[in-house]
């Protein structure tokens, strides 16, 4: 036994040494964090948790920053019609998101009047949230497209009433100190478990005119402007329709 463990012993050192040798592309620093992950729908340890089904104190209202009345119930918050809007009262950067939505199946409008919400990254980019079960439209609207700009890979959507979830992967745009855009933002998107975009550009704000992004970087809160510091709030919306949401957590990258 003895022989074996000097045998592994030295094997280890060895191998070390002729790999530091021998390739200097082996790297010990930093070591990566040890966090617990995903389990029994319980966030990662390292995650903003941003809903627990208890209660809005994470969120405000988007355009007038007063207490957020969405209306919670069975561990769920639903789109209160005419409330407006909500926003984090946090901002964040790169970020991973998790969030489970899931529109109403009362069936009232069709194609973008049917289950429509959105999840607006940096509170300016929309991922789509709609019911695209069964429900024609245009393709970049549907459940799992970046808004006008990237329609989904696959249609992964379930029938009206049931939970999904999103996974988003968010690079946020980058503005020099002059306020010029260095790097535009990227967002990967799993719908279900499965990829519906992979790694795509985000071309600009949602709803201007191209889209675009600002000209010029300055506190978010106006009207097609870009927050310098690169942080910005998350913003789930409010387009008048029954949408629910549970289980919002998000870990900063
Ligand atoms: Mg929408």
């Amino acid at each position: 036994m003895k022989f074996l463990l000097t045998l592994f012993t030295s094997s280890c050192f060895c191998s070390t040494l002729l790999a530091q040798s021998a390739n200097n592309d082996e790297v010990y620093t930093p070591v990566p964090e040890k966090i617990s992950g995903v389990g029994d729908s319980a966030p990662p340890s390292d995650a903003i948790v941003l809903f627990d089904g208890r209660n809005l104190d994470a969120w405000h209202t988007a355009n007038t920053e007063q207490a957020a009345e969405w209306t919670i119930a069975d561990g769920a918050f639903t789109v209160n019609n005419g409330a407006g809007s909500i926003k984090t009262k946090q901002a964040f950067a790169d970020f991973q998101l998790h969030i489970e939505w899931s529109p109403t199946d009362v069936i009232q409008g069709q194609g973008q009047s049917r289950g429509n919400s959105g999840i607006f990254l940096h509170s300016q980019f929309e991922v789509q949230v709609l019911d695209s079960w069964n429900n024609p439209t245009y393709v970049n609207g549907r459940a799992g497209a970046v808004y006008l700009q990237h329609a989904p890979l696959v249609n992964v959507s379930r029938p009206p009433g049931q939970w999904q979830s999103y996974d988003i992967i968010f690079t946020a745009p980058v503005y020099a100190a002059t306020g010029v855009l260095q790097s535009p933002a990227y967002v990967t998107v799993i719908q279900n478990g499965v990829l519906v975009l992979n790694h795509v550009e985000i071309f600009g704000a949602t709803y201007t005119d191209t889209p675009e992004y600002a000209t010029s970087c300055t506190p978010y809160g106006q009207t097609r402007q870009q927050d310098c510091s690169g942080r910005m709030p998350l913003t789930l919306q409010d387009h008048g329709q029954v949408v629910s949401f549970r289980n919002i957590w998000l870990r900063e990258l």
